[in-house]
């Protein structure tokens, strides 16, 4: 049986490497259209910052490492086209321009995502970058090293924006963040993401938020200023666009393979497409949210990883099944955490529950202890039983502990009421004597009361 995968990023990796061990007879091919496979995008803000200062750092295996396993790895290599019907593909070498035809039993669709650029001109001006692959990573550098820029302009208020702004102050630059949404980091209710806003205000960051991009203005070939949809004038020498991405879905969508309402190729709980042994995976492929039980789209590097191990099984003939997501995210920018899982108070009322809130400041440790840090708190819970619905948090506390307690919450449907009573581990050096979410949880309780 042969097996191939489009795609050598995270998703794809993942689904090769599980193929493998669940099939060590299985013939394995995968097409990668870049230079290098399996690296970490995740890493990229703090290469650029020089927190990492090793770009080497970020690839975790190469083609050497996946032939030690038996798996052909062809770099810069593009699928084209793919016939589902006889099993085949089309793929280009990209530096040779040749084509050829390759044929698969099993297929493992894994193109991720592509970024977003604003339909304007100029968006190719010298100075004008984007983060994701390591060809842009790549520009980006030589962009910083070349033009010694001093002051730029972040496009996008999403969490790449935000890791890019503190990778840019980091560097001495004056960053100003333009964002088209009111809020900065829209995923949070209103308080919570003023709390962010607040905290790139005190660290210097010029934050304009409902305002978008409208003009690049070049001088002498690179550009210089941004031009807001308002009219103001930004001076830029350097200007990072981060405005989301989009699924890459042409190959699969000319090939009959069904997309989903988010626009990513529609899958099952076997990561299996419409098209019977057509699997895929990360980026590119929806997920179902396990609270809605509606499509989302959630391009993450851990989703990847779980949907690639899930896709990969299955396509060497195992039984795996991936349950769906809860939206779970985190990020920092400086020294602030940010992170929340589940539903917002405005989703959960979108969803249609009745939801009750609470949001608690509480400290990470016991207030004395040395390094103690704050943490804002947001659980929301359903009126009608408590059931635990999503937490956000942000702060320079321990966010990711406190997020990551409330999804396994989520896993196991607790409500507020079993919460209070979680018995969660404390010493002074690493909580409160009672958890900000034990805390949280009682106050949604007493109102649930
Ligand atoms: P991709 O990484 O997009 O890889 C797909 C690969 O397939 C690409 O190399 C593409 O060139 C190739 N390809 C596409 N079409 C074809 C074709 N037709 N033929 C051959 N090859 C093809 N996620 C987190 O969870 N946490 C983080 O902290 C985080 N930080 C991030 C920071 C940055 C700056 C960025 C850009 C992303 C970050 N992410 C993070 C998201 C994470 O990197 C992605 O979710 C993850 O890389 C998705 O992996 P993937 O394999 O699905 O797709």
């Amino acid at each position: 049986m042969r097996m191939v995968i489009i795609g050598g990023v995270a998703a794809g990796s993942k689904a090769a490497a599980r193929a493998r061990r669940v099939n060590p007879d299985m013939e394995i091919m995968l097409y990668q259209s870049e230079q290098h496979i399996s690296y970490s995008a995740c890493g990229q803000p703090y290469y650029l910052s020089g927190m990492i200062p090793k770009r080497e750092a970020l690839i975790i295996r190469t083609p050497a490492d996946f032939a030690d396993e038996g798996i052909e790895v062809k770099v810069n290599h593009l699928v084209t086209k793919l016939d589902t019907a006889n099993r085949l593909m089309t793929v280009q070498d990209c530096q040779t321009g040749n084509t050829i035809q390759d044929g698969f039993d099993r297929l493992v669709i894994a193109t991720g995502a592509r970024n977003l650029l604003p339909e304007i001109a100029g968006c190719d001006l010298d100075g004008v970058v984007t983060v994701r692959s390591m060809t842009e990573l790549d520009r980006f550098r030589s962009t910083l090293d070349r033009l010694q820029p001093h002051c730029a302009v972040v496009v996008g208020s999403g969490y790449i924006g935000l890791e890019i702004v503190e990778s840019l102050s980091r560097l001495g630059l004056q960053v100003t963040l333009l964002g088209r949404n009111r809020q900065v980091f829209s995923r949070l209710d209103a308080e919570m993401s003023q709390s962010v806003h607040d905290y790139l205000m005190a660290q210097q960051v010029n934050v304009i938020a409902g305002d978008g991009i409208a003009e690049l203005v070049p001088q002498s070939g690179r550009v210089r200023e941004v031009v807001t949809l308002s009219g103001a004038r930004l001076p830029a020498d350097l200007v990072v666009l981060a405005l989301g991405a989009r699924p890459n879905v042409e190959i699969a969508e000319q090939a009959g393979i069904s997309l989903g309402d988010t626009g990513a190729i529609a899958v099952d709980e076997r990561m299996e497409t419409n098209i019977s042994g057509i699997f895929a995976a990360g980026d590119c492929a929806e997920s179902r949210h396990r609270l809605t039980g509606k499509p989302i789209w959630c391009p993450l590097g851990d989703i990847a990883n779980l949907q690639g191990r899930v896709a990969g099984e299955n396509a060497a003939g195992g039984d795996a099944r991936f349950p769906g997501v809860f939206g779970t995210a985190i990020f920092k920018t400086f020294e602030l955490n940010v992170g929340l899982t589940g539903l917002t108070e405005h989703a959960a009322r979108v969803a249609g529950f009745d939801p009750i809130v609470t949001v608690i400041n509480a400290f990470d440790k016991a207030r004395y202890y040395p390094g103690t840090e704050r943490l804002k708190l947001k659980l929301v819970a359903d009126a009608k039983d408590g059931r635990l619905l999503g937490a956000q948090a942000v702060g320079a506390g321990a966010v990711d502990k406190t997020i990551d307690i409330a999804a396994t919450a989520l896993m196991g449907k607790l409500s507020c009421l079993e919460l209070e009573n979680a018995d969660l581990a404390y010493a002074p050096p690493f909580s409160p004597v009672l958890s900000p979410i034990i805390v949280a949880a009682g106050a949604l309780s007493k109102q649930l009361k």
